[in-house]
């Protein structure tokens, strides 16, 4: 494992988004989104963080609900996908998850759910628009009358929805989904659930009785040119690593596999010890910005598996120990992933088992 390429998580931006989060929202309550090992800043390490905070944690799978219920958090567990096979609904019932229920072969598994190991709490995830899960608008009340006389699930089921363009505040898509799921829920009485990150932002009108939020609890942000800080959030990720290697290039010397940046001139080129094998984006472009010591220089050629190589003509005086960074508070991991044909969530949920993670 390198010791060198660190990952520092943020814990005090952590509990400062989540607060923000929750007074933007307000009245609606904030289900804290930690899938995909929290959007890679690490779930136990997170969810300690918010624990005293979050009213509520989603999850993509069962599997990071039991690592939840483990780890002691008592909370509220939304688990996003619900059950993906039958065997998951006792599971469920066990650890007390809430179950979102997206397609019929889980209504299926659920008639099978029996009351005596306490009542499953579900969602119905109706699909307003994004046609990825859920039920058509068409099917729902049926659906809710179903799930409603199965004696094995709670009464107060949960109706939910996810946008697909909520960070195009001046888009259609994102009313259209709203007024498709308002008019398909007008008769039942639980809880509501549509907004992501973005939606808490730009779509005041989606707020319902819960917020599912991801991105901004860890500073992050999907609005084109738009960083987490720019919305008053922190990022909760620095990655970091050293400079290894400063050499003297000649003027016409290619750089880096296949040559694909050439030296206008003799120059310092440094080279530091990060790569597509820790994380960072092979998709990188020439010109992306790194941060030697405090001052902002270019990457220059390809992103190899172990190290990326720096124009230094804009700080001369770096040298072999200096520190490096790739994204955080300084550099906003947007306008990394921008340069990458990506966004910030990918970058941070790419970080892989040789980064060394710490907290402060
Ligand atoms: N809800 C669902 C169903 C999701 O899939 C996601 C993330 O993709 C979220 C909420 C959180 O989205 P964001 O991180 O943009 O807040």
């Amino acid at each position: 494992m390198s010791r060198t390429t660190v990952a520092t998580i943020h814990l005090g931006a952590l509990r400062h988004n989540l607060a923000r989060i929750k007074a933007l929202a307000a009245p609606a309550k904030v289900m804290a989104v930690v899938k995909a090992d929290a959007y890679g800043h690490g779930l136990e390490r997170v969810a300690r963080a918010l624990n005293g905070d979050a009213e509520a944690f989603a999850v993509a799978a069962l599997g990071d609900g039991l690592r939840l219920r483990a780890a002691g958090h008592r909370q509220r567990i939304v688990v996003l996908s619900g059950p993906d096979q039958s065997g998951d609904i006792a599971e469920m019932q066990r650890l007390g998850l809430d179950a979102a229920i997206h397609h019929s072969a889980q209504l299926a598994w659920l008639a099978e759910a029996s009351a005596s190991r306490g009542r499953l709490r579900v969602w119905l995830k109706i699909d307003s628009g994004m046609h990825r899960l859920g039920f058509a608008p068409a099917d729902v009340a049926d659906v809710h009358a179903r799930l409603a006389a199965m004696p094995g699930i709670d009464p107060d089921i949960g109706l939910l929805t996810h946008f697909s363009d909520s960070e195009v505040f001046d888009g259609a898509q994102t009313p259209a989904q709203i007024a498709r799921f308002n008019a398909v829920t007008a008769s039942f009485s639980g809880p509501r659930s549509l907004s992501n990150s973005a939606a808490v932002l730009g779509w005041p009108d989606a707020r319902g009785d819960w917020v599912r939020t991801g991105g901004l609890l860890y500073g992050l942000s999907v609005v084109e040119g738009k960083s987490g800080a720019d919305f008053g959030f922190r990022p909760a990720m620095t990655l970091s690593t050293r400079l290894i290697a400063v050499n003297r290039v000649g003027k016409g010397e290619r750089i880096g596999y296949n040559g694909t940046w050439t030296c206008p001139e003799d120059m310092p080129i440094g080279v530091a010890a990060v790569g597509y094998g820790d994380g960072y984006p092979r998709s990188a472009k020439a010109g992306t910005p790194v941060l030697v010591g405090d001052r902002c220089v270019p990457l220059v050629g390809r992103v190899s598996m172990d190290l990326i190589t720096l124009d230094l003509r804009e700080a001369p005086q770096a040298k072999v120990g200096d520190r490096v960074t790739l994204w955080g508070p300084e550099l906003p991991a947007e306008t990394v992933a921008a340069q990458s044909a990506t966004i910030s969530y990918d970058l941070t949920c790419g970080m892989t088992r040789r980064v060394l993670f710490i907290e402060d």
